[in-house]
């Protein structure tokens, strides 16, 4: 007997009728005699209809005070979630509880719409296990000290599950969703997409920040910190499927690095569509400019991501950064208003139209010429490159977005990922 957790997303939850298998899938798996936590989303759409409700009063959206209450109505989603399938199990004659984050409470951070999660008190989770129930926790949200409800930004229900399994020491969490695994890419935009057996903890962990929504990356450094064995496979298969296969299914994060792993050069390629690219021109190439710049922006709670500083001329430089696309009119405010003028920059230019294209793999570290393959792939394609940035198992490139699935589609390829010729895929299973 085992303890496992399960999380379920949000297509996965997304009618009743699919809560109902969730139910039945969970009920097989407590009367095979494992203890059961089970974190589901709210159901599919339904935090953007909330949130789209929330910006139809109240566009801006950026002060604390608006903040704490996005959180108060997004967090609503999962609390329906876990009533409906708290009640499906019981219908399949289980004994089942459910609870909202406060109410366990995952205690977090006050940064709302992306609180982090701080501390997990299992003792009436336990209780209730020891009880012989089955416990329903609603992913996404969290607690503050001062009792206010928070969420864990999008996709925050994976966090929740792995900190959940972490917490309760559990044996494995399963991140049940609606693709039967992590593939080499996103399987909606390559078709030819394979999926992994394996990938290793690293790699899950770029790809995750780099861009793959299929796990949010906090679930995957939780799972790294805490050693949680984590597997992302299809909710989709028949409910009754025999246990130990659906067991082995998916996708494992592994935290070993395996012979089989090294072989491959390129195992996966993100790219992500949320950023938003600014450039200051013409500001005094001197010592302290960037903390000038980024100072401000920081102060500001922007998140920055790739940056780069052109070579001077005339004493005088360029200056440009991406960040996340929904603060994109926020810093082109913040640096005309404020940080151009006090540097002196002549202009300030933006482009929300770009994306990140990313090839990760952890054979990168051995083998030479990867960057320069990715960058001859994108120019035989015609695709400019506006921005690069490397680390040991990953090179980025920012390119305008409409080029992105192109570029993702050719490096696919030539990183012979591609279905029939993947040597990643046939190694791995
Ligand atoms: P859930 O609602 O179950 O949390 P998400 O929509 O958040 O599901 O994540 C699953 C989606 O992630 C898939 O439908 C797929 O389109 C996308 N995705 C992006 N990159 C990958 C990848 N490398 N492997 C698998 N799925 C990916
Ligand atoms: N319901 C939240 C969202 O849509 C959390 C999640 O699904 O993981 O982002
Ligand atoms: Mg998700």
């Amino acid at each position: 007997m085992a303890l496992i957790v399960h999380k379920y997303g949000g297509t996965s939850m997304g009618s009743t009728e699919r809560i109902r298998n969730v139910a039945k899938r969970v009920a097989k798996w407590a009367r095979a005699g494992h203890q059961m936590v089970v974190v589901p989303s709210a159901m599919s759409g339904e935090t953007n209809r909330l949130l789209g409700l929330a910006k139809e009063l109240s566009p801006a959206q950026q002060t604390p005070a608006m903040l704490r209450e996005l959180d108060m109505i997004a967090c609503t989603g999962e609390q329906v979630s876990v009533g409906l399938l708290s009640l499906a199990l019981q219908a399949e004659g289980m004994d089942a509880i459910s609870y909202n984050g406060w109410q366990v409470p995952v205690k977090t951070d006050s940064s709302y719409t992306k609180a982090r999660i701080q501390s997990i008190d299992d003792a009436r989770v336990r209780a209730d296990l020891a009880a012989g129930k089955v416990v329903v926790i609603t992913g996404f949200q969290g607690i503050d000290e001062d009792h206010n409800v928070t969420t864990l930004g999008r996709g925050g229900s994976d966090t929740s599950a792995v900190a959940i399994a972490a917490a309760l020491k559990a044996a494995e969490c399963l991140i049940y969703t609606d693709v039967d695994g992590v593939y080499t890419t996103d399987p909606r935009v390559v078709p030819e997409a394979r999926r992994l057996h394996t990938v290793s903890f690293e790699e899950m962990l770029e790809m995750a920040s780099l861009g793959s929504k299929v796990l949010q990356i906090r679930s995957v450094e939780f799972a790294g910190k805490y050693r949680v064995p984590l597997r992302v496979l299809s909710s989709f298969t028949p409910w009754d499927i025999n246990i130990d296969e659906e067991a082995k299914s998916g996708t494992l994060i592994t935290f070993e690095e395996d012979e089989k792993m090294e072989q491959a050069v390129v195992s996966g390629i993100a790219f992500n569509r949320d950023e938003a690219k600014v450039t200051v021109m013409g500001v005094p190439d001197k010592p302290g400019i960037a903390y000038q710049i980024l100072g401000d922006v920081a102060e500001a709670n922007i998140d920055v991501d790739v940056i780069i500083q052109n070579v001077s001329h005339d004493g005088k430089t360029d200056f440009s950064f991406t960040v996340h696309r929904n603060d994109f009119q926020r810093t082109m405010d913040l640096l005309k208003n404020k940080v151009a003028p006090a540097t002196g920059a002549a202009t300030v230019l933006g482009d929300p139209k770009i994306c990140k294209v990313s090839i990760v793999g952890i054979g990168m570290r051995s083998h030479v010429g990867v960057a320069s393959k990715m960058f001859r792939t994108l120019s035989e394609e015609g695709i400019n490159i506006q921005m690069i940035t490397t680390s040991e198992i990953k090179t980025s490139v920012v390119i305008d977005e409409k080029y992105m699935e192109l570029a993702v589609r050719a490096l696919h390829k030539a990183f012979d990922l591609d279905a029939d010729n993947s040597p990643v895929a046939e190694n791995m299973s």
